[in-house]
């Protein structure tokens, strides 16, 4: 069975979706699912990215099994991995995913990480952060979409550009080969031909250093979002010689 690993239920800050939607859609396609709720303490603004995993896991234990797993999506802060593992140890978690989503403490979705900043300024000091951070962290299972930036950057060419930044996204497969750590395949962006076509070239070269395993995650926050582009995901993975592959008990599942 193929799972959607990356999920956003009303866990999530941002997300009001209902467990029993959500797996409601994925028996309807099949697919198996691993719960991924934001855990990020260090998110500014209003919202608050943190929930109780006690009651996560009292709430959703009872529906945990073959096909549903109980993760995080761990927002990663540099200096910050003792606060973070002391939350992890709080409930047996199936699955963790890594994902920077904040650089200098802005969340790259709001305009204000890119004022009077050059796309080269930002891109590599993403790619740079990245990579520590996956060091840093090197207990994570996954890392999660690899071109978050790209969806928000203001730029003309907002793409991964591996040949452009070739020698930092290196860095950061580089970083996922030595900590064992898995690449995921985040969907959201497997609809626009260019930005898979730059996508390509990334996880072909995670499969060059040594890289041979990827998750699929739709990072869906709605019913109808989860599942998105798995067809073009599996055949992007094949394409990519790469194995796709979840986590149950902190341990990879082959798929
Ligand atoms: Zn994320
Ligand atoms: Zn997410």
């Amino acid at each position: 069975m193929i799972f959607d690993s990356h999920i956003h239920t009303r866990f999530s800050a941002d997300s009001d979706m209902l467990a029993i939607d959500a797996l409601d859609v994925a028996a309807r396609q099949g697919i198996g699912l691993v719960f991924t709720e934001h855990i990020d303490f260090d998110y500014p603004g209003e919202l608050d990215f943190t929930f109780a995993p006690q009651e996560y896991w009292r709430t959703y234990e009872p529906y945990r099994g073959s096909s549903l797993a109980l993760g995080a999506e761990l927002g990663l802060a540099p200096g910050q991995t003792k606060r973070d593992q002391a939350f992890l140890a709080q409930a047996p978690f199936d699955a963790v995913i890594g994902s920077v989503h904040l650089l200098d403490g802005r969340d790259l979705y709001n305009a204000s990480s890119y004022e009077a900043r050059s796309q080269q300024e930002v891109y590599t000091q993403y790619y740079t952060a990245m990579a520590d951070l996956i060091r840093e962290y090197a207990f994570i299972d996954v890392l999660g979409h690899i071109d978050y930036i790209c969806r928000y950057a203001p730029y003309a060419q907002p793409g991964v550009h591996y040949e452009l930044f070739r020698e930092w996204i290196d860095g950061v497969l580089q970083a996922l080969v030595d900590t064992d750590t898995v690449l995921e395949l985040n969907t959201r962006r497997l609809g626009d031909r260019l930005a898979m076509k730059e996508l390509v070239a990334v996880y072909k070269r995670y499969y060059e250093l040594g890289g041979r395993y990827v998750t699929l995650g739709s990072d869906a926050h709605t019913p109808e979002a989860i599942g998105a582009s798995f067809a073009l995901a599996q055949d992007f993975a094949a394409a990519c010689r790469l194995q796709p592959v979840t986590f149950f008990a902190r341990k990879m599942v082959c798929l």
